[in-house]
């Protein structure tokens, strides 16, 4: 099984990387569509047996049906969810990753692979304006990063509490459902601030509720740069002075808008930002890695260390060693470079190159806010604070809405599926992909007339 002849690598190596490069050139991507249980059993069969299919066989069947029954999530009308647009050179290094069998947990066993994670941390950390003591690593994605940042606030408080536990978060309604389920998992309260008539956390609601309740039942304040339904920032600022001055850890959830700090036509909203304990970013958002991949940067890492370190008799030769070891600041132990397709892509074009094509997806963005606004069919939510373009159309209820997006999806002309705000069905674009250009905008809009 583990032949090293010279044959068999070859034959399945050629395989993959000739898949891999004719992948990579496709251009457009088919967005492709699901299958069900039933279809994919019938067309694909057992595959797992006793005595193996070959590596003909199952390359066959992943190439001719399993993916063409995934979604193209680089597609440039893939506008759902949270889309993810890797550059050709950090999914192509994916694949050393797997090569290069890394752990990337500790120093002793991965040093290379971490210092070059830790150089990209570092870039992200000085756009947040983070001091030169601050790390974390790259973990599996935002919802592990912000419960991995809240166990170690929450650490933290009870450390330092004087009285009883903290056992109280506090965010608004507008955060993202990550963060309820990790306080569900921490057995936290989650306590709701309401927004202002712009839809954003503000000092004075924080300061309300956090009073209200008692500020010392509270271990950490959520803020959210870029709302992933409407890309709304908090205001950073007033948030963070508020935190300061009552003594709770501040956190910081930028997994989709985090990016936007990159961008100059857009840092000013993150203005507050560099008072964070804790920040993370989806480089497998908004930054053009594959999945996936979220940054996790602790102000004092030293904090959550404390919070995350595991002892066992087997790692102390590891604790004891005094080194960096990226998995001591984190939920879970053992730990792929995930941090490396986004390393080598960023050394390879330069951070110039991430801050114009951040900056090209914001501009598809306004021209969507433009031409819904010149629509009359069509009506805005929210002038886009970054890459999310919530809109309404007029007269349309819930269903048209499905029947519209299924049928584009069908058609696979473009994936944008229906969403909800304040109760109201409508949709987004979520565009973070740079291919996405302003006549895939005006292709799909014309769909809706
Ligand atoms: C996507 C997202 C998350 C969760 O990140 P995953 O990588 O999907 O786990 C958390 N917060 C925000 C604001 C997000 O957009």
């Amino acid at each position: 099984m583990h032949s090293k002849a010279s044959g068999d690598i070859e034959t399945i190596g050629r395989a993959v990387l000739a898949y891999a490069e004719g992948r990579l050139k496709l251009d457009p991507v088919p967005l492709d569509n699901p299958l069900t249980p039933t279809e994919l059993l019938g067309r694909v069969g057992q595959t797992i047996t006793p005595e193996g299919i070959t590596g003909k066989t199952a390359f066959d069947l992943f190439t001719d049906v399993l993916a063409p029954a995934c979604l193209s999530v680089d597609h440039p009308r893939f506008l759902s969810f949270i889309p993810c647009a890797p550059t050709p050179a950090a999914a192509m290094f994916d694949l050393v990753v797997g090569a290069s069998s890394v752990y990337a947990g500790s120093w002793l066993e991965g040093s290379g692979a971490v210092f070059a994670e830790n150089q990209a941390l570092r870039w992200i950390a000085d756009l947040v304006g983070l001091p030169a003591a601050a790390g974390g690593n790259f973990v599996p994605g935002g919802t592990i990063g912000n419960l991995s940042a809240l166990v170690a606030a929450r650490h933290t408080a009870r450390a330092n509490a004087t009285g009883s536990r903290p056992y109280r978060v506090a965010a608004t309604f507008g955060a993202h459902s990550s963060v309820r389920s990790a306080c569900e998992v921490m057995d936290a309260e989650l306590v709701g601030v309401p927004l202002d008539a712009d839809l954003r956390l503000t000092g004075p609601a924080l300061r309300k509720v956090l009073e209200d309740n008692g500020p010392e039942t509270f271990f950490a304040v959520v803020a959210t740069a870029g709302t992933t339904n409407l890309g709304i920032v908090d205001d950073l600022a007033s948030v963070a002075e508020v935190c300061r001055e009552l003594g709770i850890w501040f956190h910081v959830d930028g997994a989709y808008g985090g990016a936007g700090l990159a961008a100059p036509s857009v840092r000013g909203l993150f203005d507050g930002v560099e008072h964070c304990d804790s920040f993370i970013v989806d480089p497998h958002k908004w930054l053009f890695a594959p999945f996936d991949c979220c940054a996790l940067l602790y102000r004092d890492p030293e904090l959550a260390r404390a919070a995350h370190t595991q002892h066992a008799a087997y790692l102390d030769v590891l604790n004891d060693s005094g080194a960096w070891n990226p998995t001591d600041y984190s939920i879970g132990l053992t730990r792929r470079a995930r941090g490396l397709p986004f390393w080598f892509s960023l050394a390879m074009h330069g951070t110039n190159a991430y801050t114009e094509a951040i900056e090209r997806t914001l501009t598809v963005s306004r021209f969507a806010a433009e031409e819904i606004r010149r629509r009359p069919e069509l009506e805005l939510v929210r002038d886009p604070d970054l890459s999310v373009v919530g809109f309404r159309r007029l007269g349309w209820g819930p269903d048209d809405y499905q029947e519209w997006s299924d049928r584009l999806l069908h058609e696979e002309f473009a994936f944008v599926v229906p969403t909800k705000h304040e109760g109201e069905v409508l949709t987004r674009f979520a565009i973070v992909n740079p291919m996405t250009s302003e006549d895939d905008i005006t292709a799909i809009l014309d769909t809706m007339v």
